[in-house]
This record gives structure tokens, C-alpha cells and sequence, in this order.
């Protein structure tokens, strides 16, 4: 390379929309932020990268945390009503108890890009699919976001907003406008990406009765043997001895310790969470890029593993990836709050709790091929002011990125408790909006009252589900 930048000359651009409330990204939590900022009548839009909004919940994964640690629904609101709609067209699940996840809900990946349009559509969200944000247009003195510049088949082009969410999933919005932002732990290590894939024709019936009833060849982590002889839907975890055997015998590359199997809804459908790239920054292009060609590159071991050693894949084969890489981590914001491994571990509750969560801290471990997991034995609120960036003060934050520590974000990342973030950052915005102050200025406790009022779930100090008039009474 003889050069390294170059200047590139200022031209004048079109400006295609203006909103009240922008959502950037559409994935579990840009869904509910756009539906939950425009209920009102607000004019909100959704700029959405790829051809389908969904984001994660469209690669194979069930939907982690609408049960807390004791069984109990601690997820609700526009989250349920996504869930609602799914299972109006036989594409979700009930809320199944899991002894590892909690609660597990599987989706049909391809059902959630149509109902969660339609509802957005619904709800007249603007959405426009194939629109990459690039950069944000700042006030002159770097404070509040003006409008963001896109990037699609229409070239390059600026969208104006009064409030911004930031539903990327790595705070693209937050980072081009300089708020704070940091990235993985102390030592800069992420959790590795996985690039999700199907197997069809997977005998499930056979596998879970092989585990229920070899239990001492075929080991799961944490989920007792017996789940497996109740249960038709299930994530098995573990089967560490089997892998190590193949291993052994076959010389398979797996860069995982545990295999991870998810039944899907279609029967005979499993989806496989077991490659894995250590190093992965999806916020670089190039390593991203290597991230995807080297799972890609896993794939043939590990379903060659499956079919030879586990029970149940005898006759299955490979069907399909999933439509992208699946990021677990990347930038998170640092807000007004920075949510961390004592608050999950010590079942926080805030005066400003928006939501609350009951995941473990599941890590995925940025050096090597395991995994930590931490459970805190109940329940844990998240804050408002974790959504609240610095810096930039119409900006907020929802889903992955919101402001967490490393260790915390391995609890708030999975995809209920994102939803129930965007529906808070979504009526925190129209609220910010209609009362003509910042978000970081808003009545936290109105926001709360609508929050309940509109059916999430949030708890008082003794742990039971708050009413519109507690939250009242105790503003
Ligand atoms: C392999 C893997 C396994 C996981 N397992 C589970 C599980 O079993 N259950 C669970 O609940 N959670 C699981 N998680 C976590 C969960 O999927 C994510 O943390 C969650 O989806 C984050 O939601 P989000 O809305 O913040 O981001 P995302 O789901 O990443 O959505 C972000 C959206 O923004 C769009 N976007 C990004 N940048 C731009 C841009 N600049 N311009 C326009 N659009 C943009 C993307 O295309 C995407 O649609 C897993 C994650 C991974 C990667």
C-alpha cells in the first residue's frame, strides 16, 4: 500500500427522511424499541443493514430469560407480545423451564423476520431494510446527534432525528458519535463469535432418551439426566467425554468443550452453537471476515463428530448456516451507569430499575474453549441510566452494548432481556421527545409507570411484581 488515507473531498448530500425517534439496528431490541417509541403516534423510523430485521433472533438461537431462577415470567410486555404473535402462527414455544437456562423459548428464525415486520409495520414504524449507518451528523459543539449518514443502493445519504436509539449490538451509532465506549475485559478479550448451522433429520426423540437413560456415557453439564426423559424441546450441553473420544479417535478440530445442541421447532431440526473463533473483533471488517471463513471452515468436523458419536444423528446432515456470524460481544457504551458483576451476583434492585433479568453470567471465555457461568440464585434489576450514554444527550442505548461491565454483559446479553431494554429505550425516547428534554432529564418514574401500565414486568423491593400505583407511590 504506497498510501494509507486518503483525503476525501466534502460533498453535499441528500437528506431523505427526518424523525422524531430514530431506532438504528432491528434486531431483538430495535424491534421493541421502535414499536414501544411510536405507539403514540411519534414518527419513528428503523434503519436496518441487512434484507430482514431480527438480528440474532434469527439464527437458530431460542430466546433466553423470560423465566427467572425461581420459574417465574420476569419478562413481559412487547417482549411477550412478539412471543404471543410467533405462537399465533405456531413459530414460538412456551416458556420452557430449562435447570441451566432458566427458561428457554424456541423461535422459527424465518417466522420472526415476518412477525416482527408486520408488527413494526403496524405499529407504522418507517423501516428501511439494506441501510447501513456509516456516521452520525453532530451539533457543532459534539453534544447532540443531528442525523446519522447511511450507506445503501441510493449512495450515501443523511437521515435526521430529535432522539437516536442505538440498536446495533456493537454501539455503532454511540462510537461515530464519540460517546464512550469500551470493549471485552480488562484485557481487551471478547467472548468468541459462533457461526450457527442446522442439521436435519436428527432423531431428537433418540437422542434425549440416550442421555435420560445412558446418563453415565452420555454427561451433560448442570441439566440433570432426567429433564431429557420429559422433555421433547431442549438445549443439550456437554457430552464432554464423547467429543474428547472422537477427538481422540478422529482427529476432529473442534474449538469447543462442550457440544451444544438446540432442538428446533421444525421436527427432526437441530441447530449447532459449537464453532467458535477466539480473536474475532466485529467491529474490523478483516477480522470479521476471517472470523466467518474460519467457522465456516469448523463446520465439516464438528457435524462429522455429530454423526459418528452422538446418538441421534446417525442419518442427519447438514442443512443450512445461519445468515451471518453470531457476535457475543463487541463495543459496549460506557453511560451513566456502569452495571457490574455485583449487581447481578448480589440481585441488585435500583430506584431506576427499567427491567430485570435473572440470566446467569455466561462467558464464553475470550482465551480459550470454555465457558464460565455464574448463577445469582434470583433476580436482578438493570438500571435506566445503563441505556443513558455520556456525552451525547439525545442518544440512547439498548440491547447488547448498554453500559455493563465485561462479567455483567455475560448476564444482560441474551435476547428477552435485550427486547425488554428496547421497549424501555424506545418509550424513554418518545417521552424524552414529548416532554422536550434529554433523556438523561426524563421522569424516570413516569417512565416505570408506563412500562408497567403497557404490561412489562418490574418488582418491588420484596421481589413481587410491581402495579402502576406502586411505582406511583413509591416515585
Ligand atoms: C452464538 C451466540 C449464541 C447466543 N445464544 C443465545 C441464546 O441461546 N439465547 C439468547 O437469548 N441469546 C443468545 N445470545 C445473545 C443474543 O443473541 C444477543 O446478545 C442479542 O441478540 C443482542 O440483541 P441486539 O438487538 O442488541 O443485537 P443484534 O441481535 O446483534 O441485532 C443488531 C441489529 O443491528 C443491525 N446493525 C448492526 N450494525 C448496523 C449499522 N451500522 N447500521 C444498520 N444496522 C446495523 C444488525 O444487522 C442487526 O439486525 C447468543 C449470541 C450469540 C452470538
Amino acid at each position: 500500500m504506497s498510501q494509507s488515507t486518503i483525503l476525501e473531498p466534502a460533498r453535499e448530500i441528500p437528506v431523505s427522511a427526518e424523525y422524531d425517534v430514530l431506532v438504528v439496528g432491528g434486531g431483538p431490541a430495535g424491534i421493541t424499541a421502535a414499536i414501544g417509541a411510536a405507539e403514540d403516534g411519534l414518527k419513528v423510523g428503523l434503519l436496518e443493514s441487512r434484507s430482514f430485521v431480527g438480528g440474532n433472533m434469527t439464527i437458530g438461537l431460542p430466546v433466553l430469560g423470560f423465566l427467572g431462577q425461581k420459574g417465574n415470567q420476569i419478562i413481559d410486555g412487547l417482549p411477550q407480545k412478539l412471543i404471543d404473535r410467533l405462537r399465533a402462527v405456531n413459530a414460538a414455544s412456551e416458556h420452557r423451564p430449562c435447570p441451566l437456562h432458566m427458561g428457554i423459548t424456541l423461535v422459527e428464525p424465518e417466522a420472526v423476520k415476518t412477525v416482527a415486520l408486520e408488527m413494526l409495520l403496524e405499529a407504522k414504524v418507517d423501516v428501511q431494510l439494506y441501510t447501513f449507518v456509516s456516521d452520525v451528523v453532530l451539533n457543532e459543539d459534539g453534544t447532540q446527534i443531528r442525523g446519522v449518514i447511511t450507506e445503501s443502493k441510493s449512495g450515501r445519504e443523511a437521515i435526521m432525528a430529535k432522539m437516536v436509539i442505538d440498536c446495533t449490538g456493537d454501539a455503532d451509532v454511540s462510537f461515530r458519535a464519540g460517546a464512550p465506549t469500551e470493549k471485552g475485559n480488562e484485557q481487551g478479550g471478547m467472548q468468541p463469535p459462533t457461526l450457527m448451522f442446522c442439521m436435519s433429520n436428527v432423531d431428537t426423540d433418540k437422542l434425549r432418551t440416550s442421555i435420560a437413560e445412558q446418563s453415565r456415557t452420555y454427561l451433560t453439564d448442570f441439566i440433570p439426566a432426567e429433564y431429557f426423559g420429559q422433555n421433547h424441546q431442549f438445549i443439550v450441553v456437554g457430552l464432554r467425554e464423547i467429543m474428547d473420544k472422537a477427538r481422540r479417535e478422529r482427529n476432529y478440530y473442534i474449538p469447543n468443550e462442550r457440544t451444544i445442541i438446540i432442538t428446533g421447532l421444525k421436527p427432526g431440526d437441530a441447530w449447532i452453537n459449537m464453532t467458535r473463533v477466539v480473536g474475532t473483533d466485529s467491529t474490523d471488517v478483516r477480522s470479521l471476515t476471517k472470523g466467518e471463513i474460519e467457522a465456516r471452515d469448523q463446520i465439516k468436523d464438528i457435524s462429522d463428530y455429530l454423526i459418528n458419536y452422538v446418538p441421534g444423528f446417525e442419518n442427519a446432515h447438514f442443512a443450512k448456516t445461519a445468515p451471518f456470524l453470531g457476535i457475543r460481544e463487541s463495543r459496549r457504551v460506557i453511560g451513566q451507569y456502569v452495571m457490574n458483576q455485583d449487581d447481578v451476583l448480589g440481585c441488585a434492585h435500583f430506584d431506576d430499575a427499567i427491567a430485570v433479568a435473572s440470566y446467569p453470567i455466561d462467558i464464553h471465555r475470550p482465551g480459550d474453549a470454555g465457558c464460565t457461568l455464574i448463577w445469582c440464585g434470583d433476580c436482578y434489576d438493570i438500571p435506566y441510566r445503563s441505556l443513558v450514554p455520556q456525552k451525547i444527550e439525545n442518544l440512547l442505548v439498548a440491547g447488547r452494548p448498554i453500559s455493563t461491565t465485561h462479567e455483567a454483559m455475560g448476564a444482560t446479553r441474551v435476547m428477552a432481556t435485550c427486547m425488554a431494554l428496547g421497549e424501555a429505550a424506545g418509550r424513554a425516547a418518545k417521552i424524552a421527545v414529548r416532554s422536550g428534554v434529554a433523556p438523561k432529564d426524563i421522569d424516570v418514574q413516569a417512565l416505570r409507570r408506563e412500562l408497567v401500565e403497557k404490561g412489562a414486568y418490574l418488582r418491588g423491593q420484596n421481589g413481587d411484581r410491581l402495579t402502576a400505583e406502586a411505582v406511583s407511590e413509591a416515585a
